[in-house]
C-alpha cells in the first residue's frame, strides 16, 4: 500500500518555519535539530526535507542524492557532537521508529541520534 504523507505533521511545520526549532545542521536535502524532549545529553533528530513517512518509504522512493545527503548529514551530526568512536568519542545510538509497533509519533521520517551517556541495552527486556 503506498504511503500517504500528512503535510500537517509537526516536522513538516518545522521545515516550513511555522514552528521554531533548534537547528544543528542544514543541508540541501536534510535538516537536523534538537529533540524538544531530550532523552540523553545529546538528542538530535535528523529529517529529510522531502515528504517521506518513514525509513522504508524513503529507501524506496528517495533519490540517490537525497539518500547520500541524509546519510552524510547523520554522520556529520555525530562528528559535530564529538560522538564518533573512531575519533575518541564514546559512541551513540541511531533510532528510526517506523509504524505502530515502533511507536512512531511523528509521521515524517526521522532518525534519533542519542549520546552523551551510557545508553543501556538496545531494547528493554520483557
Ligand atoms: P518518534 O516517537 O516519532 O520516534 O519521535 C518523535 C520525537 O519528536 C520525540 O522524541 C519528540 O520529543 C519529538 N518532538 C515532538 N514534537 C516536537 C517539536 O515540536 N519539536 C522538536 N524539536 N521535537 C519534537
Amino acid at each position: 500500500m503506498p504511503y500517504t504523507y500528512d503535510d500537517q505533521n509537526i516536522f513538516a511545520k518545522i521545515l516550513r518555519g511555522e514552528i521554531p526549532s533548534s537547528m544543528v545542521v542544514e543541508t540541501e536535502h536534510s535538516f537536523a535539530f534538537n529533540d524538544i524532549s531530550e532523552q540523553a545529553p545529546h538528542h538530535v533528530l535528523v529529517i529529510p526535507k522531502g515528504a517521506y513517512v518513514c525509513y522504508d518509504h524513503f529507501a524506496a522512493q528517495a533519490t540517490d542524492a537525497e539518500i547520500v545527503d541524509y546519510t552524510r548529514t547523520i554522520g556529520a551530526v555525530c562528528k559535530q557532537l564529538g560522538l564518533e568512536p573512531g575519533a575518541g568519542g564514546a559512541g551513540y545510538r541511531l533510532i528510526a521508529n517506523s509504524g505502530a509497533h515502533a511507536v512512531q509519533e511523528v509521521p515524517h521520517l526521522h532518525v534519533h541520534i542519542l549520546g552523551g551517556r551510557p545508553l543501556g541495552r538496545m531494547l528493554q527486556q520483557v
